[in-house]
């Protein structure tokens, strides 16, 4: 039975040095190099999710209020899913990569390997606190490094259930899990790591990055922001509706790339405010309070902040808070102004602004006049309209017809750009992110064939070099 007292004590700032220091010493003696410790590794992190699914699914409730369901298909399920697909794609992600050679060095053999980095730290945040640990570990792990993980101290549960299973499955002389909040992740950022991966908010990434200039340490940046979601006159509004929805109100808004506000051009906005509404019913019922598909707010900070965005337009659907449960409505809001608070940063709640914009172009330029999203949803029928949105903005990702699922498409990378983040991860792309990439030129001495570059240059050289090079 995992122990998810909160009254635990959490890492000591004095533990830290010595945990990074056992871990590189690990890199160090090559333990994380062979694909069999890889291999065994990834095993037994899937071991770890399935036979420890009770106690996944209830720290998962303690924290989120998170239906069993949902933590199984975006947490669970999800990250069972990314170890698989490593384990079936690893050894050929890792054959080193044959390349030509240009005449003037022939013969001779080129390839590019890659060779992990050493030791990495990964910062995760509260909202999917299962997931955004371990899927970032395994692909540390898969690239053969040794590596910290700092869940958030704001899902204490996920926190403290880590912290004791980890290290029964893992290797405890590469993998370990620093408990804590601001004091312990600004101590370990005064390590140096090989690679740092964090994943929340655009704030603390520039405390990371800035922290990680002192060793030149790479970073990577999972960050989020306001993720459109453009509806066309024309679409079926209902399954739209329905996409909306579930994307939306999926872990009560808060994921990183759930559809932040909707651009409904033209006409659209009373129609599909209409279908919304119609939505919410179908899906979570008349009290969205007592379905047990429907999660909870963090914490009271945040339950705070989003009900202040409550103010920032006409509630056409949903509304309904109580405080003491945590608990806000699924809420679509109308006639928002886009200089009302609610429009001012990423909600990452269940509220659900409705903009009309008279054209696509219009549409377009709002987007590109604000931050580059994590995401941009496009609903329409219009293979131009796609088109458009695909060469005229610029975002993390684009998914045409359904929000938030991008990121269970394996092979598809995930990353934000400019705001929204920096670098990318999941599957082949977790593997780049924590290897470098080694190029290696083989060229054999049997043969002196570079006699032409040496000095000193006759004209006959000269003639064949610049005909060669
Ligand atoms: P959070 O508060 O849990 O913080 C994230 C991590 O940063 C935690 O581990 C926390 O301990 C650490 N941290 C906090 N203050 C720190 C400091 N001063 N120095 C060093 N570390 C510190 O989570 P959050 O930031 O509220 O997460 C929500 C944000 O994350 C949203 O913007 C969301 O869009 C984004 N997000 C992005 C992704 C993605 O994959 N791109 C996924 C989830 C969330």
């Amino acid at each position: 039975m995992v122990n998810t007292d909160s009254s635990q004590p959490l890492t000591l700032a004095t533990e830290i040095p010595p945990v990074v220091a056992r871990l590189r010493s690990t890199f160090d003696n090559g333990r994380t190099k062979p694909i069999s410790w890889r291999r065994a590794q990834l095993r037994a992190l899937r071991r770890m999710l399935t036979e420890e699914r009770p106690a996944w699914d209830k720290a998962l409730k303690d924290d989120l209020g998170k239906p069993s369901l949902e933590a199984h298909i975006t947490e669970i399920g999800y990250v069972v899913n990314e170890i698989d697909h490593m384990l079936k794609n690893l050894a050929s992600w890792l054959r080193p990569k044959r390349v030509g050679v240009p005449m003037a060095l022939a013969p001779a053999k080129a390839r590019w390997v890659r060779e992990p980095l050493g030791t990495v730290l990964i910062i995760s945040p509260w909202n999917y606190p299962l997931n955004l640990a371990l899927a970032p570990l395994a692909g540390a792990i898969a690239a053969g490094n040794s590596a910290v993980i700092k869940p958030s101290e704001l899902a204490p549960a996920i926190s403290s259930a880590l912290a004791e299973l980890v290290p029964r499955y893992l290797d405890t002389e590469a993998v370990a899990v620093v408990e804590g909040g601001v004091p312990e992740s600004t101590a370990l950022l005064e390590e140096r790591f090989d690679h740092i991966f964090y994943t929340g908010n655009a704030a603390v990434a520039r405390i990371v990055m800035a922290a990680a200039v002192k060793h030149l340490t790479p970073v990577t940046l999972e960050l989020g922001g306001k993720s459109p979601a453009v509806v066309e006159p024309g679409v079926d509004l209902t399954t739209t509706a329905r996409r909306l929805v579930w994307g939306k109100f999926t872990n009560a808004g808060q994921t990183c790339v759930a559809p932040d506000y909707v651009l409904a051009i033209g006409d659209t906005a009373r129609g599909l405010q209409r279908e919304l509404a119609r939505a919410i019913t179908e899906m979570f019922g008349s009290d969205p309070k007592t379905s047990p598909d429907y999660g909870r707010i963090v914490n009271e900070r945040h339950f705070d902040r989003l009900s202040a965005l409550l103010e920032s337009g006409e509630v056409v659907a949903g509304g309904r808070t109580d405080r003491g449960s945590l608990y806000m409505e699924p809420t679509v809001l109308g006639g928002v102004d886009p200089d009302s608070p609610v429009m001012a940063e990423e909600i990452f709640g269940p509220i659900l602004p409705v903009i009309t914009v008279p054209d696509l172009d219009a549409a377009i330029r709002f987007v590109n006049e604000r931050d580059k999203p994590l995401a941009l949803y496009g609903f329409t029928d219009s293979e131009a309209t796609k088109r458009r949105l695909t060469t005229e903005t610029s975002s993390g990702g684009l998914a045409f017809g359904l929000p938030i699922a991008h990121l269970a498409v394996p092979d598809l990378p995930f990353g934000g750009v400019g705001e929204s983040g920096m670098g990318a991860y999941h599957a082949e792309t977790s593997i780049d992110t924590f290897s470098h990439v080694k190029s290696v030129l083989d060229k054999s001495l049997a043969l002196d064939t570079m006699k032409p570059a040496y000095a000193p240059i006759t004209a006959f050289k000269e003639k064949l070099m610049r005909r060669m090079v």
